[in-house]
């Protein structure tokens, strides 16, 4: 017994003239080490709205809601969902709509609904059948990508339009009724109804 006690009077001795191994967090910021993940990060100027990061994001923590009646979709980042998987970063369209931190770390809050960001994208809503086609900004990025590519789609030949202003004085908020004509292609509307067009006019030559 008299050993083991020696031991554990020697370990003691030690602890006491070794630093702590841990922080004094939250008494002090806790540095996380270099490259270390920490919490996501978003750049609205390169965030297009497009979903994908909700899509892969293992705890949910990323969600989407879309109010056509304002044509908003508001995308929900609740952090206190997040486990720093990496996934949102890893699979972003645009490689810098959300980036792992390794600066922001603190996340430690005594109201749950400070941890929860919100942003705002305008949507394209379909004139005629008024489904979601996808956010106005994710059509632009879409056509920077494919560069002349782009305009071989009607739909994004019509939102260049709207762009340069070349369809001034056309009303694109008006819903598309009595039936889909063939003028209507030059609306923003959705693939399923541009198909109904060119299945209706084009393809017979009409
Ligand atoms: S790091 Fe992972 S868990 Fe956190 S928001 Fe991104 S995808 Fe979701
Ligand atoms: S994947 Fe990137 S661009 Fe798309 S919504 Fe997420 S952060 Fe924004």
């Amino acid at each position: 017994m008299k050993y083991p006690k020696i031991r554990e009077l020697k370990e003691a001795i030690v602890s006491l003239l070794t630093p702590a191994y841990t922080s004094k967090f939250p008494a002090e910021p806790h540095v996380p080490f270099e490259k270390f993940r920490g919490k996501p990060s978003v750049d609205d100027e390169n965030c297009v709205g497009c979903e994908t990061c909700a899509n892969v994001c293992p705890s949910h923590a990323i969600t989407f809601t879309d109010d056509k009646e304002k044509g908003i979709r508001t995308i929900i980042r609740d952090y206190g969902k997040c486990i720093f998987c990496g996934q949102c970063e890893e699979h972003c369209i645009t490689k810098k709509g959300v980036i792992l931190s390794d600066k922001i770390y603190d996340m430690a809050v005594f109201d749950r609904s400070k941890s929860i960001e919100y942003q705002e994208k305008e949507l394209l809503i379909c004139q005629s059948c008024n489904a979601i086609i996808t956010t106005r900004e994710h059509l632009h990025f879409m056509h920077r990508k494919l560069g002349p590519k782009a305009f071989s789609s009607i739909l994004n030949l019509n939102i260049l339009n709207q762009k340069l202003r070349l369809a001034e004085g056309q009303d694109v908020s008006v819903e598309i009724k009595d039936g889909l004509k063939r003028k209507d292609m030059f609306n923003i509307i959705c693939p399923n109804c541009l198909r109904v067009i060119l299945v209706k006019y084009l393809s017979k030559g009409v």
